[in-house]
């Protein structure tokens, strides 16, 4: 195709302000499907993504649009990840873009996720389309949100497109837009193939999927190519693109983004933002900004039922096929038996693959407390050589005496919110030992910018942000790297026992709070006993916090009158049963539930 027939675009949007349902709309007035072929949402397929209404992995449809100067263009969609877990993807999808549409809903106007994305793109040096939507609604202010962009975001919104995505109104105007104000790509046919790996997925009948944006020459059918990065050789065997459905293609020349399949069994070896070339006579240059992507958040993931644990290796193995950006090692708690220590690129990320497991495969889980990973340097021992090692699971606690430094991974958090919440939301990042860096207020809002630690993140900081604001605040961060913090390891005993799930890693300044609520709740999580049980909260070997259970006077069954057999009968059977779901912990049965829920925090 000519280059200058040629747009690639994508869309960027806060959370629910339409993004998703422009697509489709875009698909729809292009003819990439018929009406009956749409299902309801064509880009965001999986159902977590549906019904969260977010993106996990990019996808690209192409859409042949006729515009009003009689040229047919090549217009392709890229449909980003809509999560600040996922930035990386985005920033290599955004790389493979020449511009832009910006979608602001017309009632609730910039949001924090918004400008974090507009940033990006602004870096990429994209060219920026607005689109106000949903100005169908009552509540529709397009003349403020117009003013808005202009102050917050800085960009002329003068010519922005008005639409609505839900009844169809402005959609030929944004097609308009697309071809008049981005610009076409560059490339070079000429030159030596130079393609990057926008992003992989595995897919039963072709195996590994890989989206590509060719730069300089053709990628075809039969060529031998190199990975860059990865250093591996494949042979391509399909070249094609989506238009939804699935077309071949004799090729992708530059500025055009497609897929390929080169017999690739696993996503792994496909990693996002690698160079692709020609294996002979090939660029000599990667392109920049590859990056290896490593989780930062990490649970363990164990089967409710110790049966169900060859159900859970297997099932975690078949995601891990299609997401290599999660990890997993076996694991063995004495609390709750053998499962996995899986690692994440955030909690979004960890919920989803949590859900999935448990939906898809049916697998009733408890997942223990997030950890991120800390830093730890260690002295010499008599056994040991000084060194360094990365924590990511509280068992793994080196012997404090040994300990010379630990640091833990910073995030800069970016909260938007109505100014009538900024009071509790500072609070709320202040007891997290939060230092505010910015404040600032535009129209009845206020945009406020802390450094935080993302161990104080992983735990409930958001649904508490969202609480306190009636989910009207939203969320971005980025990290920023590792800082040296006065942290240590809290375990949590009952009966005198440690229960290794329950132990954490903790800030010093808020062990004690932390300790004194994980004791109240386990008191009123675990049942009683016929002796009494202490549950305390301890530092090494100094309780900070302590609560007791009372013992049990008499046998439950005291309770029924004395003739009522069937009664007594039922209420042992239910003792049973409830049994069947503890864990004994020293002599002390604790409920799986007590677990879930004692791990809950908030
Ligand atoms: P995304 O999260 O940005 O992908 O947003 P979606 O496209 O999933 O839309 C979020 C919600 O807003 C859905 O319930 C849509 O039906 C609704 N929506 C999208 N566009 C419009 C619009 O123009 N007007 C109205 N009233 N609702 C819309
Ligand atoms: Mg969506």
């Amino acid at each position: 195709t000519d280059l200058a027939l040629i747009r690639n675009f994508s869309i960027i949007a806060h959370i629910d302000h339409g993004k998703s349902t422009l697509a489709d709309r875009l698909i729809q007035a292009t003819g990439g499907l018929t009406a009956r072929e749409m299902s309801e949402q064509v880009l965001d397929s999986m159902d977590i993504e549906r019904e969260r209404g977010i993106t996990i992995k990019s996808q690209t449809v192409r859409l042949d649009y006729t515009a009003q100067d009689g040229l047919t263009y090549e217009l392709n969609l890229m449909d980003t990840p809509g999560h600040v877990d996922f930035a990386y993807e985005v920033s290599r999808s955004l790389a493979a873009c020449e511009g832009a549409l910006l979608v602001v809903d017309a009632a609730q106007g910039v949001e924090a996720q918004t400008l974090a994305n507009v940033y990006q793109s602004i870096e990429h040096d994209h060219e920026i389309v607005p689109v106000i939507n949903k100005i169908d609604l009552p509540a529709a202010e397009p003349e403020k949100v117009r003013a808005e962009i202009e102050d917050i975001i800085g960009i002329d919104a003068s010519e922005a497109v008005l639409t609505s995505a839900k009844s169809g109104i402005g959609i030929p105007d944004v097609l308009e837009a697309i071809v008049k104000k981005i610009p076409p790509p560059k490339g070079d046919r000429a030159a030596p193939l130079k393609a990057m790996l926008v992003d992989s997925w595995y897919d039963p009948y072709l195996g590994v999927v890989i989206l590509v944006r060719v730069l300089d020459g053709v990628i075809k059918k039969g060529q031998q190519v190199k990975f860059m990065q990865g250093g591996t050789e494949h042979l391509i065997d399909r070249v094609g693109c989506f238009t939804p459905k699935r077309v071949e293609l004799p090729e992708l020349g530059p500025g055009e983004i497609g897929f390929v399949t080169a017999q690739i069994k696993e996503v792994e070896q496909a990693k996002v933002g690698d160079t692709i070339t020609t294996a002979k006579g090939g660029a000599t240059e990667a392109l920049p900004g590859y990056k290896e992507v490593q989780p930062v958040v990490f649970c363990g993931l164990f089967p409710v039922d110790a049966a169900d644990f060859e159900k859970l290796r297997e099932s975690i193995a078949r995601l891990r096929l299609n997401d290599a950006s999660f990890s997993f090692e076996m694991e063995s708690s004495a609390a709750l038996g053998f499962g996995f220590r899986c690692g994440f690129l955030g909690l979004l990320h960890l919920e989803i693959i949590q859900e999935r497991l448990t939906r898809e495969f049916d697998l009733d889980l408890i997942t223990t407390a997030p950890s991120v990973v800390y830093r730890i340097q260690l002295n010499k021992s008599r056994t040991d050589d000084a060194r360094e090692i990365m924590l990511h699971n509280p068992a793994d606690y080196p012997d404090p005496s040994r300990i010379e430094l630990i640091e833990e991974p910073w995030i800069k958090a970016t909260v938007y919110t109505p100014d009538e919440y900024l009071g509790p939301i500072l609070k709320l990042c202040q007891d997290r030992r939060g230092i505010q860096r910015d404040l600032t207020y535009v129209g009845g809002r206020a945009q406020v910018t802390y450094e935080l630690p993302l161990n104080e993140v992983v735990f409930d900081f958001y649904d508490r942000l969202k609480s306190i604001t009636r989910g009207y605040a939203s969320f971005d961060y980025e990290q920023i790297g590792l800082r040296e913090g006065d942290l240590v390891k809290m375990n949590i005993l009952v009966n005198n026992e440690p229960v290794d799930a329950l132990s954490m890693i903790v800030h010093r300044s808020v062990a004690e709070a932390r300790g004194r609520h994980m004791c109240e709740r386990l008191k009123d999580l675990i049942p009683r006993h016929l002796f009494k049980i202490p549950i305390q909260a301890a530092i090494g070997g100094k309780v900070i916090a302590r609560e007791t259970i009372a013992a049990l006077r008499k046998d439950v069954t005291a309770k029924c009158y004395g003739g009522d057999i069937s009664r007594k009968k039922k209420l042992l059977e239910k003792q049973k049963k409830g049994k069947a779901r503890m864990r004994e912990y020293g002599n002390v049965s604790i409920p799986q539930e007590a677990f879930i829920a004692a791990l809950r925090m908030g």
